[in-house]
């Protein structure tokens, strides 16, 4: 299937491609589609912002287009940055500052009480207006340095309870407490909040899109 894959974040965008064209789908990005749109999250829910990005993106596109919405629910913060993961501190994508930021917000929590974990919606709009929302959760913990040069984001302080055992259909135990920036692309995929949300999202495809009149999905 041809699909949109809305996101201006390059990480995700990174993400969203490997694990789609993994699955047998064309993925364009925004860029090679020309668009420049960027929507406003106004979202009190990962869902909300999900189907908020995937139409404004399906309706400037005109094709099957997924978004993810996602973010880290640290417990010790009562659930933030949660939905505001990306402006953190302030600035719209500003890693290292949201980074900076965690890291202030945890520095007197004891190891024990960093429990934390990453969630991402994901919605396949079509142009039809018909949409598919999954999501995926990664438990976890915030690390007390950054660590790792993989990935995006929070990633060098999150921590995951257990990671993904490449060429195999299994995750393992995190035993040496690597960050998901320490990760191989396979070991972070199979365990990820983003990778979970897709699977399952893979899973429910063929359903959905048999109740879909032909003309509102290419294929690709
Ligand atoms: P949004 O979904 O565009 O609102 O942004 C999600 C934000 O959550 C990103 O800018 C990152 O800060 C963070 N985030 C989401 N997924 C990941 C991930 O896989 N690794 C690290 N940070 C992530």
């Amino acid at each position: 299937m041809i699909i949109c894959a809305a996101t201006n974040n390059p990480g995700k965008l990174k993400e969203l491609c490997r694990i789609l064209e993994q699955a047998g789908h064309t993925v364009k990005s925004l860029r090679a589609l020309g668009v420049t749109l960027d929507p406003e999250e106004t979202g009190t829910t990962f869902a909300e912002n999900a189907i908020l990005k995937a139409t404004a993106f399906c309706q400037a596109t005109g094709l099957a287009t997924v978004a993810d919405d996602s973010g880290l629910c640290v417990e010790a913060l009562g659930g933030a940055p949660g939905v505001y993961s990306a402006r953190y501190a302030g600035t719209h994508g500003d890693d290292a500052a949201n980074n900076r930021k965690l890291m202030a917000a945890l520095a007197a929590v004891p190891a024990g009480a960093r429990g934390a974990k990453f969630v991402s919606a994901v919605c396949l709009m079509l142009p039809g207006g018909q949409s598919l929302l999954c999501e995926g959760e990664c438990p976890g913990s915030i690390a007390f340095a950054e660590k790792g040069e993989n990935g995006f984001g929070y990633d060098p302080l999150f921590v995951p309870d257990a990671i993904g055992v490449p060429g195999q259909n299994a995750t393992a135990p995190n035993a040496e407490g690597r960050s998901y920036a320490q990760l191989a692309d396979a070991e972070k995929d199979a365990i990820s909040h983003r990778g979970r949300a897709l699977k399952e999202l893979e899973a429910a495809l063929p359903g959905f899109l048999q109740k879909q009149p032909a003309a509102t999905v290419a294929q690709g």
